[in-house]
């Protein structure tokens, strides 16, 4: 197991900061997700740790070596892409093989390793089959054996499931997981999926014009975003702005233009002063419908949408003119759906959900 390290990392291309200097620290063994938005430097970042970007200024550790100025397959590191670019011509064993052909393997030792790895992506036995006569799940673990083949260091993945179907997917992120965990693999993950993300991720970064808006485990950054672009690149939200009026306890009080509430004050260096401008966040599974006016934490509207999903009702309650007014709620196990366009409804929120945040 290694431990990864970078510091105060800058990739330029031209003009272009891509990363803008970076330092992460990557636990030994840990399973590390890369997200934002699309161009916001993920790929570079992976790159350079991988080794196929020399950056412009700063180090790269593998534990307390630097290979910053080393080539990829210096630095016993292994990446896995989203084209799995596995030769068709040749059959399973064969591409698993090539890596370690390449290094000039016995050849007894080939054999036993590629079994091994075809073993642990349990593709075991299919090693005479040709790609072009797997599922795409198949092709996927091929491509994960010949990662894992090598005996890297640490795993570079990047975004390995997007040529799959949602359901492959769901499967192959679990088994990702397990294979990490079990062979002890540091991994640097970058995906556009939340849900991958959140569900396999020991912690993760979101990247933002080539800088980290924030890292932290899954809980953390969903619970606790510290900024309107995390909250809302990380699950949906409901933006609400406001000003602070006052403490109490642990919770501020804030006043917006649909009523009070109190919530928690997260990602602020000082806490916020009164009369300071804010916006809440408040995610639509943390809100309920109700007919009753409570004294905070409520939003009047009108329902504008409502779907019936089974497990979930989804509503739209419009708040004022414009079709931007609009707070989301999702409501799980629903005993009922509510339709009435004419009646006043309420979102409500607890305080613990109330998220206070920077206004921009
Ligand atoms: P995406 O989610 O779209 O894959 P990303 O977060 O992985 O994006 P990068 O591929 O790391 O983003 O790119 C970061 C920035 O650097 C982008 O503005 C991109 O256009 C630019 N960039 C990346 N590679 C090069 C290159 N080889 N030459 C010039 N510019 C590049």
């Amino acid at each position: 197991m290694v431990s990864i390290k970078t510091r105060g990392l800058v990739k330029r291309f031209g003009d272009l900061v891509a990363l803008n200097q970076l330092d992460l620290d990557v636990e030994a063994g840990e399973l590390f997700f890369l997200l934002g938005p699309s161009g916001c430097g993920k790929t570079t970042l992976l790159r350079s740790i991988a080794g196929f970007h020399i950056p412009e200024e700063g180090q790269v550790f593998f534990d307390d070596d630097e290979v910053t100025q080393l080539p990829p397959h210096k630095r016993g590191t292994a990446m896995m892409f989203q084209s799995y670019a596995l030769w068709p011509h040749m059959n399973v064993f064969k591409n698993v093989a090539f890596g370690l052909e390449e290094r000039k393997v016995a050849k007894n030792e080939v054999e036993k390793r590629v079994n091994q790895a075809l073993d642990m992506v349990q593709m075991g036995g299919l090693g005479s089959r040709k790609i072009n006569q797997l599922s795409g799940g198949q092709q996927q673990r091929v491509a994960l054996a010949r990662a894992l083949v090598v005996r890297p260091r640490c795993l570079m993945l990047d975004e390995p499931l997007s040529n799959l179907d949602a359901k492959l997917r769901v499967e192959m992120r679990t088994e990702i997981r397990r294979i990490c965990k079990e062979f002890g693999l540091t991994a640097i993950y970058v995906t556009h999926d939340q849900k991958e993300a959140l569900s396999i991720a020991d912690r993760m970064a979101i990247l933002d014009g080539g800088n980290f808006a924030q890292i932290g485990a899954p809980e953390e950054i969903y619970r606790n975003p510290s900024s309107k672009l995390v909250a809302s690149f990380i699950g949906e939200t409901n933006f609400i702005p406001g000003e602070i009026t006052g403490r109490e306890g642990e919770y501020f009080s804030v006043q917006t233009a649909v009523g009070t509430f109190s919530g928690r004050a997260v990602g602020f260096l000082e806490d916020p002063a009164a009369g300071a401008k804010v916006c809440l966040s408040i995610r639509p599974e943390c809100l309920s419908l109700s007919d009753q006016k409570t004294a905070t934490n409520r939003v009047p509207g009108h329902l504008d949408q409502s779907i019936y999903l089974g497990e979930i009702a989804q509503y739209s309650l419009k708040t004022g003119q414009s079709d931007a007014e609009v707070i989301r709620i999702s409501e799980l196990n629903p005993r009922r759906i509510v339709r009435d366009t004419e009646q006043t409804f309420y979102a409500t929120a607890d305080s613990e959900d109330v998220v206070i945040l920077p206004p921009e």
